[in-house]
């Protein structure tokens, strides 16, 4: 494999559309799974109650596991539902189990609820430091796809906005609502959040449709939109079913390579090179 430079901190990067059925999920898992092959230490937050990026990555999510439901609504800490990937090396996850779909609703009439993942984390870095396990290099955020109190609670973990986006004709529409969205968090919530990240997933290189939105959305974020883009394939709509990544499921496919490729790239340009 492939190395990639370390961090120079945690990079906190929420993968979020508020569209379903993106890729968002799988970019996730992926992305994730290539920076942990790499050698860097990576966890995933899995905020949506579908508990998809759970499932792809071989952790248990049962209705009886302690979850990151717990750590929102019961305060438990992160280091105590963290789990480590039986696949691979260096990935942990935080599951999400169906309580989570009540948690939206729990969540409106707590204290600091919009900061709770934050804080969550903030005090897993300290665990961590205290027990001396290495630093996180990157932290990747699951969301459901809405624009609820769970989604704005990865919006302020996060510095960072991976966006998938299908190349369909609707793209750009949803687009410029999520980027409202995002700019209303940076105004109250989270000054220092920025999409730092595009990745063009599904394409189907036999339509002409999916090369027209392709430049367009290269147009309008020339220095988000990553050179690698995710070719639909159905070697990747396989792996979740056998409870794996693309990268472990057929580390030669073209799906693998592309994500192999796409994470590389997320890597070698760094974090502050591409503020919007
Ligand atoms: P989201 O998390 O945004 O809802 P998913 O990552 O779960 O989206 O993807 C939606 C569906 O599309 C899943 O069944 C997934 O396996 C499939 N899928 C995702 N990316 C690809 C791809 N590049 N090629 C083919 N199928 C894909
Ligand atoms: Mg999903």
């Amino acid at each position: 494999g492939r190395k990639l430079p370390k961090p120079d901190t945690t990079r906190y990067m929420t993968v979020s559309n508020q569209k379903g059925g993106v890729g968002k999920t799988t970019t996730t898992v992926n992305i994730a799974a290539a920076l942990a092959i790499a050698g860097l230490n990576v966890l995933v937050i899995d905020i949506d109650p579908q508990g998809n990026a759970s499932t792809a990555l071989g952790i248990e999510h049962h209705a009886d596991v302690d979850s990151i439901y717990d750590v929102l609504i019961n305060d438990l800490p992160l280091s105590d539902v963290v789990a480590t990937c039986p696949d691979i090396d260096n990935l942990t996850v935080a599951p999400a189990t169906i309580h989570l779909a009540g948690a939206e609703i729990e969540l409106v009439s707590l204290v600091a609820r919009e900061q709770r993942l934050r804080r969550a984390l903030e005090q897993y870095a300290l665990y961590r430091d205290e027990n001396d396990m290495d630093r996180l290099d990157y932290v990747f955020i699951d969301c459901p796809p809405s624009l609820g109190l769970l989604t704005v609670n990865a919006f302020v973990a996060a510095r960072e906005v991976l966006i998938p986006i299908q190349c369909e004709y609707y793209a750009l529409e949803g687009l410029s609502q999520l980027l409202k969205n995002i700019e209303m968090i940076q105004k109250h919530l989270n000054a220092d959040l920025t999409v730092s990240t595009i990745l063009l997933t599904m394409y189907d290189g036999r339509t002409n449709l999916a090369a027209q939105v392709a430049s367009e959305v290269r147009e309008h974020f020339p220095n988000q939109v990553l050179k690698a883009l995710i070719p639909r394939s159905v070697r990747i709509s396989e792996a979740p079913s056998y409870q794996q990544t693309v990268i472990t499921y057929d580390s030669s496919s073209t799906g693998a390579l592309s994500y192999l490729e796409a994470a590389a790239e997320i890597a070698e340009r760094g974090s502050s090179l591409h503020r919007s």
